[in-house]
């Protein structure tokens, strides 16, 4: 243990952590992911004395302040409230955030929906929402003075982890399940120069060995077990609602792998419900992979998860044991929130209709907008409701799929959206034949 991260942890931090199974307490700063007893933590603030309001962070949206730019430390008060001259010093900030929220109405129309907005993570400075926890994970790894970080990824978070740890001059190492993560997403860990490791196993796997290298060798661990990286995801919540004018959607809907995703945006809404910012809270809809559903089986049978041997097309939710379903089951219980699956050829279609909007998100965004026309047509959300989904990564993460998509060459997938590329001789005549076609 370093000197400096001594002292730090000595230091008090006007937040602390809290285990989820036992209620346990520790300190804001002490180096730990889990409680003695094995729940995860949370990180809890003290909102009594929060005084942001919805005008100030309005204000903040025009200013020059590298803190305010970011659409995660727009909400630092929220998320880690240190003392303003810290956070400017030590904020690992690439801007993240601030992403678009897209009005949609030939898809909503598609799907049979009044009015269906889409928020796109992708837009992110490496391409996925992962960036905004990240932010948060590398700042608290400088203000402990860490020096170097690890993560377990299915890609995204490595591709993230690997930018901000460059962004901060502390080495990056990452570990990744053999063959098994796009190739957009393994080229960034490699072009931001991280130490990569694959496993040969898959995504439990690696998280199982990162978690033992890490206490062994100092490292400091950013995948979402870390609960500082659910406090920086939480702003994809706030971002929504100051997006809509800080009018309330009927629902919120987006995957789930590993769930620190939707643990963190309800957990952020009820916080920002509790500090009087908004005075009603959206439902929350998560989406998982018919061979990813750990969640959505152990919702539907009220008991705990159960881990799987997890297996869809859609990568980034590949994912058997997700580390944060308490949590999960936690906010979506508090927002009347539901769990439902999809199938790896719905997603598929869901995302040639994403990608032939204009849009276009990676395979796993779009079990959002094929769960959403699930539930539809369940009649479980209303035409007439206002609707939020989260596509959480980039068109361009994946490019392999999307073409062998196009071309339906996928295997078990039945390409109903192929747009195949078509193959003439360079011939004028020909050529013009085919465009007139
Ligand atoms: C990480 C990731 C997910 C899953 O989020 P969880 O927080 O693990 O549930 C979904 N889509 C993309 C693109 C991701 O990178
Ligand atoms: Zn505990």
């Amino acid at each position: 243990m370093s000197e400096s991260f001594a002292r730090i942890m000595n230091q008090h931090a006007p937040w602390h952590l809290e285990c989820v199974i036992c209620g346990a307490t520790y300190s804001g700063l002490e180096l730990r992911y889990r409680c003695e007893c094995s729940g995860t933590l949370d990180v809890i603030h003290d909102l009594s004395k929060c005084e942001l309001t919805r005008e100030e962070l309005d204000r903040r949206l025009g200013s020059k302040n590298p803190l305010d730019k970011s659409g995660v430390w727009r909400f630092r008060e929220l998320i880690l409230p240190l003392p303003e001259s810290i956070l400017e010093q030590i904020a690992a900030t690439r801007g993240e955030g601030s992403t678009h929220l897209y009005e949609t109405p030939t898809l909503a129309e598609k799907i049979g929906l009044e009015n269906l907005w889409l928020k796109h993570e992708g837009e992110n400075p490496t391409g996925s929402f992962k960036d905004r926890g990240m932010t948060v994970g590398i700042t608290l790894a400088k203000h402990i003075g860490m020096s170097a970080v690890a993560c377990a990824s299915t890609g995204n978070t490595s591709a993230s982890m690997a930018s901000y740890a460059a962004l901060s001059g502390l080495n990056g190492i990452v570990f990744i399940p053999e063959g098994k993560i796009a190739f957009g997403k393994l080229s960034q860990a490699l072009a931001y120069g991280a130490k990569t490791i694959q496993i040969e196993g898959d995504f439990d796997d690696a998280m199982a060995l990162v978690q033992e290298v890490c206490d062994t060798e100092g490292i400091y661990l950013v995948n979402s077990i870390n609960p500082f990286r659910i406090e920086g995801q939480k702003a994809i919540g706030f971002e929504i609602l100051q997006d809509l004018d800080w009018e309330i959607p009927d629902w919120i809907v987006l995957p789930g792998g590993n769930l620190g995703n939707n643990t963190a945006i309800s957990k952020g809404l009820l916080e920002l419900y509790e500090v009087g910012i908004i005075d009603a809270l959206p439902r929350l809809a998560v989406i998982q992979a018919e061979g990813a559903n750990p969640l959505y089986t152990a919702w539907n049978s009220g008991e705990e998860m159960n881990p799987i041997k997890a297996e869809t097309i859609a990568s980034a939710i590949k994912i058997g044991s997700p580390v944060s379903w308490r949590k999960s089951m936690r906010g979506l219980n508090k927002l009347k929130g539901i769990v439902t699956e999809v199938s790896d050829n719905q997603i598929m279609d869901a995302k040639a209709m994403v990608d032939a909007d204009g849009i276009g998100a990676e395979p796993a965004s779009c079990a959002t907008v094929a769960g959403i026309k699930r539930l539809v047509s369940e009649g479980i959300i209303k035409p007439n409701e206002k609707v939020v989904g989260v596509l959480t990564g980039h068109v361009l993460k994946d490019p392999k799929i999307v073409v062998s998509y196009h071309m339906n060459e996928l295997p078990n997938i039945n390409s109903k959206r192929a747009n195949a590329p078509i193959r003439t001789s360079a011939d004028i005549d020909e050529i013009r034949r085919v465009i007139r076609q």
